[in-house]
């Protein structure tokens, strides 16, 4: 394709956009992001060095064939330097007057440090001599040279980091200096002759090295930490990267030269501010790096007003431009701004919620872009833990808040420390939850940083690559704690004196930037925040989808509402059977074969029950309530046979020695004897498709019966008091219509009784969980009996695969993931092409038998947003899951129906 275009200028942007459509989005897939918006902020006049971009096109094309450019390439990247030349009236090569360039990787989405970048092309042992008498400053030229030696040889050649830093190191040392910028002209000699010693091979042609860095970037793409990064963000291996190629500026040129990095607003918070680091007399790797203490980009308007204002302008006008926050990184070079970069900001879910609501209060998106731009994630990011304020002021008294650093990434965690990524990850697996600490991440420490709950650096501003890692992926981080001394071969850290060793506890509250000794209590936050108020009331204005709650218990009911549950969806009734109260009665019911005292026993559950049916009714006033009857097998609520079996051993033995009162001891044996008889008879190979849901209730109606008595009375009694009761009654595990026919002719006149004692008329419903495939199948059948149906997506994707809910997640199931057989766990998000196809089919049947019929899903893909948006498309009435995940629901089910082309 020798007249393919494989390279554009910064100002032909317009013709690349052409070239892919007319689309932006396309022309950032040719461009890359970095590229695109260096050839867009071209054209909106801010001043950026004049350079070129190799696209992505060229970049798959050299990867997929043999690593050679694709042909006329290296032509159009000859001659876009040459118009470069013209541009700036500089020579590459030229030792009179040279052009210097860098050559960065540039993908459609940003993969901070991921991939390579070479700065100061062009330099060798003559043009830096000539840069030094243009410049008449041979420190900036030689310290430039040995960056441009020091990069090549690390990116380019391979060489290691490390043996470059020990050179520079001991160039400090000798020189008695703690900072590059100090060493003399002569040192900085000395170091560019060792490292060439290190970076033999580097090239003195300056077009070689040019042609040597683009392999390179091109190369970096197929890199492992480039492969590990694009897997953990969901971002396409077959993308490419764009290869950005710009003249260098120096923000190193002296005391009226800077360079920095800066969002448009503040990534943490969402405030409306600026705020970045920057340094004085530097390159842009000493900002990134962190290496060198930076300044906050308030004093910049102190030390340089004009250009801080300039820059707080085009801050601004990109903003406008791109309707985004931005992230921008710019040089002074001797009092001249430049921008170098501009793309969309990385942010917290805090900061992203905030920025999308003030960017429609600003009039620059509408609020259908805004609820478009917040995932759920960054939605249940507002329910992380936070440390127990408490438990917190308690630690800080007993001196165990051990150093303070910056807070970029909000949300605590606890864990144990772990000094390296392998170890983190290592730990991680073996269960343990790990706090990464390290002097500062590279990207090659990525994996740990995922493996761990939270993490702190020694070193590193707000724009670190720990901090920015960290708030991409919600992870709680501390950075900059300049008094953290790591020591990593004794594998312990040390803060004013005090030692802590790896596998010791760690608190962090990465909202505050604070490390606590030891481990302290986490508490789950309120979501009265103003701006994910203003974000979710606009979603639910969206959304077809109604969003309710599982919730057991009045207080969670209370939660729910708060978080904008619109009804329970579900209430699993036997969760209260289980409380130490009441346990001994339930047991005492399924013990007995003699109907009287099982109705005493049922006697007396029934006040528990019509309590904690009146509370719900009480909380969630207005609103649908549904109860399930009861589901599990009885004997869940009995001790299980083989620890019978045990304590009935260990009392014949005391019985035989002697040991104890003979009478008590057979007393306690016969009656344990009892329950293990009890159990033995109770007991089923397969209790999960045993005696249960619908089934139990058909061999025990006393026990549903207590229940729908206990929902009544509870009804009657809250709609006499005004409260507006809707309850709806479920039927669990149906299978076939007459199971439901029979159960729920009892049910009915039991509930129409307890209405003609109480002289009130409740409004409700009876309908049936779908949790069996047949239930499903049969939907016509069941929605005769059934006014309502809820399905079960837990029980109905443990029978529609035959894979237990209960052992297979621990099992098979997740090595059949890791190894692609099944794409996703069916248990946490739905699997569509079977599971799906039998919730359509009853949704349709059933609505085909009783017009309107109100379906929904209970099971734990209703807080899934994948599995949220399939429910939209089936067309379900609601989803319904825990209530922390609600706030999730509202916004999945916004942005499913603003997705819904249909
Ligand atoms: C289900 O099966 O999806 C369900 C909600 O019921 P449970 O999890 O209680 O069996
Ligand atoms: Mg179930």
């Amino acid at each position: 394709m020798p007249d393919k275009k494989w390279v554009y200028a910064f100002d032909e942007v317009g013709e690349a956009e052409e070239a892919v459509g007319g689309s932006w989005d396309a022309a950032r897939g040719l461009l890359g992001g970095k590229g695109a918006n260096l050839g867009e902020m071209t054209r909106l006049g801010v001043p950026v060095p004049p350079g070129f971009t190799v696209t992505t096109e060229a970049c798959n094309a050299y990867v997929s064939g043999d690593e050679a450019f694709p042909e006329g390439m290296w032509d159009q990247v000859t001659a876009a330097l040459a118009k470069v030349e013209e541009k700036t009236g500089k020579t590459f090569g030229d030792p009179t007057n040279p052009l210097l360039v860098s050559c960065r990787s540039g993908a459609k989405f940003s993969m901070p440090g991921m991939m390579d970048t070479v700065l100061n092309i062009g330099l060798n042992d003559e043009v830096v001599e000539g840069l030094a008498a243009l410049t008449n400053d041979p420190r900036f030229a030689y310290d430039s040279y040995r960056r441009l030696i020091q990069m090549f040889g690390s990116v380019v050649l391979g060489a290691a980091d490390e043996g470059f830093e020990e050179v520079l190191t001991e160039a400090r040392e000798a020189a008695g200096v703690t900072d590059d910028a100090h060493l003399s002209v002569d040192a900085l000699k000395q170091i560019v002759v060792r490292f060439k010693e290190i970076a033999v091979d580097f090239p003195e042609t300056p077009i070689d090295q040019l042609r040597l860095a683009t392999e390179a970037v091109f190369k970096s793409w197929s890199g492992k930490r480039a492969v590990d990064y694009r897997n953990a963000a969901g971002i396409p291996h077959d993308l490419g990267t764009a290869v950005n190629v710009q003249t260098m500026v120096f923000g190193n040129m002296g005391e009226d030269s800077a360079t920095g990095v800066a969002m448009s607003r503040d990534g943490s918070t969402g405030e409306n501010s600026i705020e970045g680091d920057w340094l004085v007399n530097a390159q842009g790797e000493d900002v990134v790096a962190g290496i060198r203490a930076t300044k906050p980009i308030a004093q910049l308007a102190d030390e340089m007003p004009d250009v801080y204002q300039q820059f707080s302008d085009i801050c601004h006008r990109l903003e406008n431009h791109y309707r985004e926050m931005q992230d921008l990184e710019f040089t002074v070079e001797r009092g001249k701004l430049w921008l170098l970069q501009t793309r969309d900001g990385k942010r917290t879910a805090q900061a992203a919620v905030r920025i999308a609501v003030d960017l429609v209060e600003d009039g620059l998106i509408s609020k259908e872009e805004a609820v478009q731009r917040v995932s759920p994630e960054q939605i249940d990011f507002f329910l992380h833990p936070q440390l127990d304020l408490a438990a917190r002021s308690a630690a800080a008294d007993e001196g165990n808040l051990i150093a303070t650093g910056l807070n970029v990434s909000p949300g605590a965690a606890v864990g144990v420390i772990a000094f390296d990524a392998d170890k983190a990850v290592e730990m991680a697996e073996a269960g343990d939850k790990v706090i990464l600490v390290r002097p500062e991440t590279k990207p090659d420490d990525v994996h740990g940083m995922l493996a761990a709950e939270g993490i702190v650096t020694s070193r590193g501003g707000r724009t670190s690559h720990a901090a920015l890692v960290a708030r991409q992926f919600g992870k709680p981080a501390v950075v900059g704690i300049a008094a953290l001394d790591i020591d990593l071969d004794a594998r312990t850290m040390e803060i004013d004196g005090r030692v802590v060793a790896e596998g010791e506890w760690l608190s962090i509250d990465g909202t505050l930037g604070e490390v606590y000794y030891g481990k302290i209590d986490t508490v789950v936050p309120d979501i009265s925040d103003r701006w994910l108020s203003s974000l979710l009331d606009w979603a639910d204005g969206f959304r077809r989808l109604g969003v309710r709650a599982n919730a057991d218990y009045p207080v969670d009911a209370e939660r729910a509402r708060a978080y904008g549950a619109q009804g329970i969806g579900l209430c699993r009734t036997e969760h209260m059977f289980f409380e130490a109260e009441r346990l001994p009665i339930v047991q005492r019911m399924i013990m007995t074969e003699d109907s009287e005292v099982r109705r005493q026993a049922l006697d007396e559950l029934l006040p528990y029950q019509r309590e904690d049916f009146y509370g719900l009714f009480k909380a969630m006033d207005g609103l649908p309530v549904i109860i399930r009857l009861i589901d599990p097998p009885l004997h869940e609520f009995l001790p299980s046979f083989e620890v019978l079996t045990v304590e009935i051993a260990n009392l014949k033995i005391r019985l035989a020695s002697g040991d104890g009162d003979a009478t008590a001891l057979q007393a306690e044996l016969a009656e344990k004897e009892q329950v293990r008889d009890r159990v033995e008879v109770l007991h089923e190979a397969n209790p999960m498709l045993g005696l249960r849901g619908v089934r139990l209730g058909i061999i025990i109606p006393e026990l549903p019966k207590m229940q729908v008595r206990a929902i009544f009375e509870a009804a009657c009694a809250a709609q006499k008091e005004g409260t507006k009761v809707i309850p709806e009654v479920m039927i669990p595990l149906s299978s076939h219509v007459n199971e439901l026919r029979r159960l729920k002719a009892v049910l009915t006149k039991e509930a129409e009784a307890v209405m003609a004692e109480q002289g009130v008329e409740v409004e409700y419903m009876m309908g049936t969980m779908v949790e069996t495939p047949r239930a499903a199948l049969t939907a016509a059948q069941l929605a005769e009996e059934a006014e309502f149906f809820s399905f079960g997506t837990n029980d109905l994707t443990q029978t529609t695969f035959a894979i237990s809910r209960d052992d297979a997640e621990a099992g098979f199931l997740m090595e059949y993931i890791k190894q692609g057989i099944l794409p996703e766990n069916p248990f946490a998000s739905i699997d569509a092409d079977g599971v799906g196809r039998l919730i359509q089919l009853a949704v349709k049947e059933g609505r085909a038998t009783r017009p309107g019929l109100e379906v929904g899903i209970c099971g734990e893909h209703g807080g899934d947003p994948k599995s949220i948006t399939l429910c939209h498309g089936y067309g379900l009435d609601y989803v319904s899951c825990s209530p922390f995940r609600v706030p999730v629901a509202r916004l999945a089910a916004a942005q499913a129906a603003l997705n819904d082309k249909s």
